[in-house]
């Protein structure tokens, strides 16, 4: 026994996921499909989107938001645990992939239910005027923007919403000491600001690729 979180190798790994990943054939033939794209790291871990959709489902969230969307994996899982009454509003940058996305959503009879906006996220944010109208705000868009993208999670997130940060964790990457990566000091710069941050709650999970998520007080 341990007090501190597991190291997961290969074979706990896929443990985890015989036990409790409930991955539709429509979530796991998106998932190949993207699997074959040369940007498929940008897909979330499976586990992460049963997460996510489970933490919709949790806070009875009906206003989500996604900044980074890709092809869509994330917000069909967010999507379908949505009531009637919700919806997904996406934020991402114009490219092939969009079309994948729609595709299954469509297929899935959410379409209506997701507005997918192609422009750059922080432009797309800056013309939201919803201050503390959302439920549940997930950012995996480009990781030089995390810091502001906080702000405006924090903007349009009701009292007691959740922020959630993906790839918080970086493959360990937050570790090197003087990185070259813009996006690198990004994220490090997020997680050191979160740690003192008093207008949040907070918890980092180590799944997929580190999962923050962050309560508006
Ligand atoms: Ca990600």
């Amino acid at each position: 026994m341990t007090a501190r979180t597991l190291n997961l190798d290969d074979s706990l790994y896929q443990y985890l996921l015989d036990v409790s990943l409930r991955e539709t054939p429509l979530l796991k033939r998106l998932r190949d499909e993207t699997q074959a794209l040369p940007m498929a790291r940008w897909q979330v871990a499976p586990e992460q989107g049963q997460f996510l959709a489970l933490l919709v489902k949790l806070t009875g969230a009906r206003q989500l938001l996604e900044i980074g969307t890709f092809t869509g994996y994330s917000a069909l899982c967010m999507a379908a645990a949505l009531s009637d009454e919700g919806s997904l509003i996406c934020c991402d940058m114009p490219g092939d992939y969009n079309a994948i996305a729609r595709r299954y959503w469509e297929e899935a009879g959410l379409g209506k239910r997701i507005d997918l906006r192609l422009a750059p996220a922080l432009q797309t944010l800056g013309m939201l005027d919803q201050p503390g109208e959302f439920d549940l705000i997930f950012i995996d868009a480009d990781k030089a923007n995390y810091p502001a993208y906080l702000e405006h999670a924090l903007r349009l997130l009701r009292v007691g919403g959740l922020a959630v940060f993906d790839n918080t964790l970086w493959s360990g990457r937050v570790l090197e000491s003087h990185p070259q990566s813009a996006d690198t000091r990004a994220i490090q710069a997020l997680n050191r600001a979160l740690k003192d941050d008093a207008r949040v709650d907070l918890s980092l999970l180590p799944l997929g690729d580190g999962l923050t998520l962050c309560r508006k007080r």
